[in-house]
């Protein structure tokens, strides 16, 4: 019998004290165990310690880059994943979702950070604030890593997944990971963290794995680690009330069960394809992971009118599964919670298919009940399986209403073709909700589907669902660093943030454009010389473009205007006369200008006004690996070298080194 491993402190580590056994979820063979836990304060003494200081001697680029390359490991080792996770009861889909997903999400955060990151662990958060009439004080937001742990207390039903949504955009913010799963399927985590060392990739103290209970682990966090967890709103409830999590002020982020809704809109009639639509994703969400998903459709809400039609296809659906079709329950134990919740469910509506579970074969079931309005149980209670409760509604009122005595989820689906009942349904349920899924003819191809969690998108809910939040693309990096704002001079500003704050010092010593990113230093700058815009010049270019708009040919129309004192000169003349005057045009470090952005027009132009340019280096970003980097430029576009007529940042490419031409 093989004894699970902790691995802590820098080794793989034999648990002690009586085992408890962990069961194949189809043949019921004990196949692993897990022991004691440790005493955990050391443990995560060395996650601090060790784990935090060497994910942040990377940049988070660098962290970036080590995601991607543990990620196509892990892809070609998939397989052994595969194999070991049919024990936990999962068919291949099942554990796609678990496996594949797992690992694409990590891909993903790989990918997105690097793009949308700083690569330096301080990072702004919003533009700066201007705090003095003469400009000498500002403010600014910034975000630093926290210096602790990323605790992450994991549920059965995602081994894998669970684990690496969590750690990607912890270690991309800098925080070292101490994951302990649920026991009963902790042997797929453990081999997915084993596969993760092999790679020789991670940092010494970046991952740490416990395979066994929390043991003292709660009592020792602090202010600075965080606690994630997944699992039932009974335990998130007993973690949140933990008295060393409320006196240490940690900060804890649950996703809990949530009775999520399917809403079948009042302008589907049998006939429509959103029917058929709705009927499909509610079964797939009953059947897939044998409904052990936090986000399965629990509640089928639809219009009383076509009740007995979705009964009738539902249960058709239904009665074409075999067995085989969908995986097992985790343990004859949670196939045994899943029966006593049916009967909860019983109370109050009426079973329209199923059948007595046998092992941990637990057949789909679908209740109905009629009164949903008043009835309690669909909506409190969670049977965490393949079970359903299909419900009617009068009116659209009603069905968000209905909706929302959920009291909280995940996510719902809403099935229309009408934008207005989209729009009616989504905002009445929306305040309850993490996501909101329409579904329709139009994206029945292309929809990810109710029941997915998308790396990009936010996964978490309100209330019942634990009011929690993760993923949502870099917005999971952010919850992982601590935002503080500080306050002072433009220097102080840009000395903290790396990035030039208006009004700190610059240097004009040569064009910044001749300076390789080696040379190039924030607050290099350029003051061009000016050029007055003709009539000539509007008319040429609204006729060169084709932008002959009103106010800049025609006098009397541009009077009427407004805004405007007469004809000026085109918002994009005024971008192009700038580049003309900051340009350096010898071949040399600037690779290519790849965008603007916050591009703001602030007062006209017209004829005879002459322009000129401030241009000066903002922020500087090498990129990893890369021989080049991006350079972000202040570019304030004056008028008559005073009135600020055009404010944006030029984003450039430049070669790290000096070219040799
Ligand atoms: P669970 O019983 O709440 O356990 C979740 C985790 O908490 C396990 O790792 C468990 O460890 C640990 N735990 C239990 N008691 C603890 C305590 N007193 N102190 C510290 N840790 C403790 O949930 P589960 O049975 O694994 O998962 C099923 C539930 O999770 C369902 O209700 C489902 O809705 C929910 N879920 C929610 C989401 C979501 O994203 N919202 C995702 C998946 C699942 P042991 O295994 O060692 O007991």
């Amino acid at each position: 019998m093989r004894r699970l491993e902790h691995f802590i402190t820098g080794a793989w580590t034999p648990a002690t004290g009586t085992g408890t056994p962990l069961h194949d979820a189809y043949s019921g063979d004990i196949i692993a165990e897990t022991g004691d836990t440790p005493p955990m304060a050391p443990v995560l003494d060395y996650a601090r310690t060790t784990g935090g200081p060497a994910l942040r001697a990377m940049t988070p680029h660098a962290r970036a880059l080590m995601l991607k390359a543990i990620g196509q490991k892990l892809m070609e080792r998939k397989e052994e994943l595969y194999t070991l996770s049919t024990s936990t009861g999962a068919t291949r889909s099942d554990s796609w979702v678990d496996i594949d997903g797992g690992i694409g999400t990590l891909l993903t955060y790989a990918s997105r950070a690097r793009r949308e990151l700083p690569n330096q662990n301080v990072m702004k958060d919003g533009a700066p604030e201007v705090l003095s009439k003469d400009g000498t004080f500002l403010g600014q937001h910034i975000r630093v890593p926290r210096e602790g742990v990323a605790v992450m207390i994991n549920a059965y039903n995602f081994p894998v997944w669970g684990m690496l949504e969590k750690l990607a955009p912890a270690w991309i913010a800098g925080m070292p990971v101490l994951v302990k799963p649920a026991r009963q399927t902790s042997h797929l985590t453990e081999l997915c963290v084993r596969m993760m060392l092999d790679t020789g990739l991670v940092p010494e103290g970046a991952v740490q794995l416990i395979c066994g209970g929390a043991g003292d682990l709660l009592d020792h966090l602090t202010a600075q680690d965080m606690l994630s967890f997944t699992g039932s709103a009974t335990v998130a409830r007993q973690l949140r009330a933990h008295p060393t999590v409320i006196a240490n002020s940690v900060p804890f982020n649950a996703e809990a069960d949530s009775l999520n809704a399917a809403i079948l809109g009042p302008d589907v009639t049998p006939d429509a394809p959103e029917f058929d639509q709705f009927v499909k994703e509610v079964h797939r969400e009953m059947t897939v992971k044998a409904g052990q998903k936090c986000t399965a459709i629990r509640r089928v809400i639809v219009p009383a009118a076509v009740l007995d039609a979705v009964q009738k296809a539902l249960v058709d659906r239904i009665n074409l599964t075999k067995p085989d079709d969908m995986g097992r329950l985790v343990s004859a134990a949670q196939c045994a919670d899943v029966r006593a919740a049916v009967d909860q469910l019983e109370a109050e509506a009426n079973i329209v298919t199923g059948g007595a579970p046998r092992g941990t074969w637990h057949p789909p079931t679908l209740l109905r009940c009629d009164t949903p309005l008043t009835a309690k149980a669909p909506h409190e209670v969670e049977a965490f399986g393949p079970v359903a409760t299909l419900m009617p509604y009068g009116t659209g009122a009603e069905a968000i209403q209905i909706a929302n005595k959920g009291g909280g989820s995940l996510v719902a689906s809403v099935f229309t073709d009408d934008p207005d009942v989209a729009r009616e349904i989504g905002l009445g349920i929306a305040r309850l909700n993490g996501r909101i899924h329409f579904g329709n003819r139009a994206s029945a191809k292309s929809s990810t589907g109710h029941g997915s969690p998308l790396p990009v998108l936010i996964h978490g809910g309100p209330g019942r669902a634990g009011g929690g939040e993760e993923l949502g693309g870099m917005r999971a990096v952010h919850h992982h660093m601590h935002r503080v704002a500080i306050q002072g001079t433009p220097d102080q500003i840009t000395a903290v943030t790396g990035v030039w704050a208006p009004g700190a010092a610059t240097r004009d010593d040569r064009h910044p454009f001749l300076k390789s990113l080696a040379e190039l230093e924030v607050g290099d700058t350029i003051r061009t010389a000016s050029r007055v815009v003709t009539l000539d010049d509007i008319e040429h270019f609204a006729n060169f473009t084709g932008d002959t708009f009103y106010a800049h040919m025609d006098e009397d129309a541009a009077k009427r205007n407004p805004f405007f004192p007469g004809r000026v000169a085109h918002g994009y003349l005024i971008v192009s006369f700038a580049a003309g005057l900051f340009v350096e045009p010898s071949e040399g470090p600037v690779l290519a200008n790849y965008g603007l952005d916050s591009l703001r027009f602030m007062a006209p132009v017209s004829p005879g006004d002459a322009l000129s340019v401030i241009l000066t280096a903002k922020e500087i970003t090498p990129r990893e690996g890369e021989p080049h980097g991006e350079v972000r430029w202040d570019c304030t576009v004056l008028r008559d070298g005073e009135a600020v007529v055009a404010q944006y940042d030029v984003l450039t490419l430049l070669a790290k080194e000096p070219r040799e031409l």
